[in-house]
């Protein structure tokens, strides 16, 4: 029984609770782990039917019931038809592009996009003839003439990472639409309790869940949620082919981590516009990145599509590396990692790590100065991680 059927609509919570669960005859009440590869059948006819359709069990690869209990209750909270699970957020991007593009394509992203992104268009897509052009995140006007006859995707982030810009995503939505284009909104940041693509005009949605969907730091795995067509069918027929599949048990684990989702988004939204506001006002900060604070330039977009504004915060050092660095090892709390999406908050120098493989006027034409600093901001007290950067702030505010 679908505990939804006389519900017009289900609120978030409940839907992150209970969306996508299907009983079986023992009766369980937290979802089950299905740790099993392969289907059995009644007989012949009916696995000659499952095969000829592809519906029902058949082989874990591509139809798993605890892998879909994940997908639906994705597609749920996303409010998005259907969706397809990966084995990570990259192997999301591959299916996604594998499926829908060919080689002639040509996509238009942002140029501030996951590093690992870049790669995978730049290296590999590459090889198959599809190109990609890269415009500044909310530079509407750069999107618009960026578009040929051949161009089939927009593709970005927002907010993006480490700088926190935002994309108008319903004016790109808008323009893409006008020229037959689809956008692709890579909701990792903001997770579908903070901001929902769909309703702003995207067609597809991808996720990282080994960020904030699982929450807790354990599993890696990745999603894409859209129509009934295009992931249903042609991305699900990607995955049955090729096989970046996500494993029963990481489902499971990010099964469990959507039902708390909205909870700790709230809680990381919370505490990072806290440590925001207290950032601005330390003197060795000569600027602090996060759409919460008024000082941001597009505050009131945040606030028009976002009902939260997540939980990263960057700032700029006016000491330049020694003093991000000095800030990052004087921390005994906060876990340096690159790593984002915790429950533990986690620090790291953008320029040295996730955007050291750019070159120095790649990273000033990117904005990311030797200055700069991003942190996740997990659950723990706030007073405790700002006491953690006090150590380093108190010696470079002088
Ligand atoms: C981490 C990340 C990815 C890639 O996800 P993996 O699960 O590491 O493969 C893609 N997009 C964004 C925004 C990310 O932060």
């Amino acid at each position: 029984m679908n505990p939804f059927d006389d519900v017009v609509e289900p609120g978030f919570a409940s839907l992150a609770v209970r969306a996508g669960q299907t009983r079986t005859h023992e009766g369980e009440h937290a979802e089950p782990i299905f740790l099993t590869s392969s289907f059995v059948f009644a007989n012949a006819a009916e696995a000659a039917a499952r095969f000829s359709t592809a519906t029902g069990n058949i082989y874990s690869r591509f139809t798993n019931p605890t892998v879909r209990m994940f997908q639906e209750r994705l597609a749920a909270l996303e409010g998005g038809e259907s969706c397809i699970a990966t084995g990570s957020g990259m192997a999301a991007i591959l299916a996604t592009c594998m499926a829908l593009l060919k080689s002639g394509d040509h996509i238009v992203s942002a140029s501030a996009v996951f590093g690992t992104t870049i790669s995978l268009f730049n290296q590999y897509l590459s090889k198959f003839g599809i190109t990609v052009s890269y415009v500044q995140l909310s530079d509407l006007a750069a999107w618009e003439a960026a578009i040929r006859p051949e161009t089939r995707l927009f593709y970005l982030e927002t907010p993006s990472n480490p700088l926190m810009e935002l994309a108008d995503i319903q004016a790109l939505a808008d323009l893409a639409h006008a020229h037959d284009i689809l956008l692709v909104v890579d909701n990792c940041f903001c997770t579908p309790a903070l901001q929902q693509p769909f309703k702003l005009g995207a067609d597809l949605v991808i996720h990282s869940g080994t960020k904030y969907l699982d929450g807790q730091g354990r599993c890696v795995g990745g999603a894409v949620v859209g129509d009934h067509q295009r992931v249903g069918t042609d991305i699900y027929g990607f995955l049955r082919t090729a096989g970046p599949s996500l494993s029963p048990f990481n489902a499971w684990v990010f099964l469990k981590g959507l039902e708390t989702l909205h909870l700790r988004m709230r809680a990381h939204s919370e505490a990072a516009l806290q440590l925001a506001q207290w950032l601005e006002t330390q003197a060795a900060v000569e600027r602090v990145y996060y759409p919460g604070l008024r000082s941001h330039p597009q505050h009131e977009l945040a606030k028009r599509q976002q009902s939260g504004f997540g939980g990263i915060v960057s700032f700029e050092l006016r000491g330049g590396q020694p003093a991000a660095w000095s800030l990052i090892d004087a921390t005994r709390l906060i876990s340096i990692t690159a790593n984002l999406g915790d429950t533990k908050s986690t620090i790291t120098h953008p320029a040295t790590t996730t955007h050291g493989r750019l070159t120095p006027s790649e990273r000033e034409r990117a904005g990311i100065r030797e200055g700069l600093v991003r942190i996740s901001v997990g659950l723990e007290d706030v007073a405790d991680i700002q006491r953690d950067l006090e150590h380093g702030l108190c010696r470079l505010n002088g």
